[in-house]
Order: C-alpha cells, then structure tokens, then sequence
C-alpha cells in the first residue's frame, strides 16, 4: 500500500498527465512536470535571452524559483516589484502588453482543461488574453477542481480571500479570511476570466507542476 505522499504524487502524476493532453486539445501547449525544479527549467527552456519578459504577480513563480533564476541568469525581466515609483510600477505594467513573454498563473484549473483567473485589477487577465506574444503560466496541482463552476469557486473563496490578505485590502474577506461577495472599492473580485481554448494555437504555455504551490 502507497503511503500518503506516494499516494498523493501517483494521483497528481497520473491526473497531470490526462489534463495536459486534453489542455493541447484546446491548442494551449501543455506539459506536466513532477516537480518545481523541473517545471522552472522547462519555463526557462520556452525563452530566449533577446526576449523582454514581465510577471503577472504569480507567488508560484517565485515559490519554484523562476523569476530568480531569470534574472540571475541575465535575462530582460521586467519586474514591477523593483519598481521605486507608482508611475514606475504603472509603467512596467503596461510593458506587459507588448513583452515577449509574460509569466503568470491560474487560481484554477478544470479537469477538462479550462483555466480561470479572477482579477482585481484587471492587468493580467488582459495581458493573458491579448498583448505578449507568448504566455508562461506555472501552475500546482492543488489547484485542479472538477468543472468551471467549482473553478471560479476556488479562485473566489480560496485564492481571493488570501490574496486580500497579502495586498491588505479592505474587501469584506480581508476582515473575516471568508468571501461575503463584497463591493468593496478595492474588491479583489472585479474581472472574471474564463480560457475555453488558446488562439492563436500555442501562445498559452501551461506547465501543470506535481506540487502544492500558489494559492
Ligand atoms: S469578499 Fe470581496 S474581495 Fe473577498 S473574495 Fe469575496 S468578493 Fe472577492
């Protein structure tokens, strides 16, 4: 008999393997990786050192060592958290729209392949659906749920509410660490994006990781 672990890598081995395929069947380029070690190198694998690369705050982007590894290893990261102004951060920001690469990840994933986001600002559910040329999203299996209905449920009572903790907002789950479906004028809940399929085929890369990572 598995031990948990065991249990838990063989279920997110065999799961990531199927969601993949059908990922490529809605023409993202899809792979899944064992670990977070892989996955960083099959990320960096996917970009040139000419390319201009900028992040769509994804923490499992950090957790897996990629945004070091690229600008350790001198590549052209544009990073909004080095930014020493407001007008400096807007700025990197709408560099997004016309970079090489953009890095980010989903608050969730379906079993048949779907990827959603749920966005406050906006900027990297826009950025993910038109603007760079090619889209790197890292993305931990403890993010799969079943359907889009459960999918948009995780990104809302899960990845939001602690999302609310880290920028400290003064939505209703900031106070609570529960969502109570806020209007609260820095809600982390404004833009709600669901990806069917890729277009043009490919731009999306999706690495599915074998790991808990992100929220
Ligand atoms: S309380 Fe508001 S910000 Fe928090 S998850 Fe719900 S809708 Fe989003």
């Amino acid at each position: 008999m598995a031990n948990y672990n065991d249990a838990f890598a063989l279920r997110n081995d065999k799961a990531g393997e199927v969601i993949a395929e059908r990922m490529r069947k809605r023409h993202f380029q899809a792979w899944y990786c064992k670990t977070a070690e892989e996955a960083r190198d099959k990320a960096i694998s996917l970009i040139s050192k000419e390319d201009t690369i900028t992040f769509g705050g994804s923490y499992t982007a950090e957790q897996i060592g990629l945004l070091s590894a690229l600008k350790e290893g001198g590549y052209r990261v544009f990073d909004r958290k080095e930014a020493k102004t407001l007008e400096e951060k807007e700025e990197i920001i709408r560099k997004a729209f016309s970079s090489d690469v953009f890095i980010t990840s989903f608050n969730a994933f379906t079993e048949d392949g779907q990827l959603i986001n749920i966005d406050g600002n906006g900027n990297r559910v826009a950025a993910i659906a038109y603007g760079p040329k090619s889209v790197i999203a890292v993305i931990g299996m403890n993010k799969l749920t079943g359907d889009v209905e459960d999918a948009f449920d995780r990104a809302q009572t899960i990845a939001a509410p602690v999302n609310a903790q880290r920028l400290e907002l003064k939505s209703g789950c900031a106070k609570t660490g529960l969502c109570c479906d806020c209007l609260a004028e820095d809600t982390a809940c404004c833009y709600y994006q669901r990806i069917r399929a890729c277009r043009p085929a490919g731009k999306i890369k999706v690495i599915l990781i074998g790991e808990d990572l992100g929220f």
